[in-house]
């Protein structure tokens, strides 16, 4: 709420502006912080946000100088700190120096963009894909960009911030169903479609709070039976389901065709950074001449691109590294299980949370694993519901049983602890 201007504030532009609204420290958002954080002193917690690894990050890293186990990276099959990878950024990094200096369209093209675009495209079998210089960006960009206010984007209620930002950009018309609720999509296209033009439906191919999929057969179904464009987001899915790691499509044996628009990030299971949507040909033109967070932005560095395409190669032919980490997965849920922890909905590939009930206790318990050299990250309200906070598992496929019953048993340990009045 606004507060009252004082007599002698300034003037601006023949109004009284409110001394606050000038300051940062007034802001809303800042407010905020600050209330965490004197949460977060009075329980005596460090900041939980924002640690400084020493170097790659994977199964484990190192801290300020301390070796922890690391559940908290989404470096799913190891290929963040090859050496092949490595190797393949240094080599484009010789070859097309730092920058390619300029949007692609203009005269920032380089081979290596057209190889990894080719390799996604393959690795789906659809016609090509365009990569974004972030993944954030991509989904910005391309539902910014392709929706309009005459249509209509339905998303599941977890769909990730960049969908619902770039949602909020095209203009269209918004509506969330419930979580992997095909029948209440349904039920929503049912009622509204024929008020609008073109349907978007979004949905992710894993979801990263709660490890858990949606039904692709049952909503590949609904979009053609509403004539709607099904779009899935394969941040954490592709590299992680199906026998070779090709991402949900794999995993139900559902044609790629059958999904109009897939979208990935290439910094999970590829290594890098910036995001790719892949699709028809001219689904991909559009975007590759139009949309603005591709278009008005400089080209991927080509030491990003290649360490990515690298990794991907890697990927197609090492499919022991998906089925290992979905092996490991497994044996993470199941034992969380076994001890009586609370694992939500998570079918145990790649992100297993474990269900705390408040914000305090997840932090106070990620704080209290990382003295003992555990770095898991706590996802706290606002992130989820309060009673839904938790401790959120990122597995990699460089993770052994030893290593996650050492884990297991030193959370279970200190959940039996009695809980320490706050201090301060
Ligand atoms: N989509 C999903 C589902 C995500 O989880 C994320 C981020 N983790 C993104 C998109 C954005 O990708 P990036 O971090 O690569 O920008």
């Amino acid at each position: 709420a606004r507060q009252a201007a004082s007599p002698d504030a300034p003037q601006a532009g023949g109004g009284a502006v409110a001394e606050h609204l000038t300051r940062f420290d007034s802001h809303p958002g800042y407010q905020q912080l600050s209330l965490m954080r004197e949460g977060a002193r009075r329980l005596g917690l460090s900041d939980p946000f924002f640690k400084r690894h020493d170097g790659n990050a994977g199964a484990t890293t190192v801290i300020e100088g301390r070796d922890y186990l690391n559940f908290a990276s989404y470096n799913y099959l190891g290929f963040s700190g090859d050496p092949r990878v490595n190797q393949a950024a240094r080599e484009a990094l010789e070859r097309y120096g730092s920058s390619v200096s300029a949007s692609r369209i203009v005269s920032g093209e380089r081979p290596i963009h057209a190889e990894l675009e080719g390799a996604i495209a393959e690795a789906y079998g659809v016609d090509d894909a365009v990569a974004f210089v972030s993944g954030h960006a991509t989904n910005v960009s391309t539902l910014g960009y392709l929706l309009g206010p005459r249509d209509l984007i339905l998303h599941d209620e977890y769909v990730h911030n960049s969908a619902l930002v770039g949602a909020q950009l095209s203009g269209a018309r918004r509506m969330a169903f419930a979580h992997n609720d095909p029948a209440a999509l349904d039920d929503l296209l049912r009622r509204h479609r024929p008020q609008f033009e073109r349907v978007l439906i979004v949905i992710e191919g894993l979801y990263s709070m709660d490890g858990d999929l949606p039904e692709l057969p049952r909503f590949v179904e609904i979009k053609r039976r509403h004539q709607a464009w099904l779009m899935v987001d394969e941040a954490h899915s592709f590299g992680v389901l199906g026998e070779h790691g090709l991402g949900l499509g794999e995993h139900y044996g559902v044609p790629s065709h059958d999904v109009d628009i897939w979208m990935g990030t290439l910094s999970k299971t590829l290594a890098g950074c910036g995001g790719y949507i892949a699709g028809c040909q001219p689904l991909v033109d559009t975007l590759r001449y139009l949309a603005p967070g591709f278009l008005y932005s400089v080209g991927m560095p080509a030491q990003v691109a290649a360490p990515s395409l690298k990794a991907l190669q890697l990927m197609r032919q090492e499919p022991q590294r998906a089925r290992r980490l979905r092996e490991i997965s497994r044996y993470f849920l199941d034992q969380a299980r076994r001890r009586g922890l609370d694992t939500g909905h998570s079918i145990g590939a790649a992100v297993v949370p474990v269900i705390l009930g408040s914000s305090p206790r997840a932090a106070g318990l990620s704080h209290a694993l990382f003295e003992r050299g555990i770095n898991v990250q706590p996802i706290l309200h606002p992130a989820v519901p309060e009673k839904s906070a938790r401790l959120r598992f990122f597995l990699s496929c460089d993770h052994s049983e030893a290593q996650v019953d050492h884990t297991l048993d030193a959370l279970v340990a200190l959940m039996a602890e009695p809980v320490e009045a706050p201090r301060g």
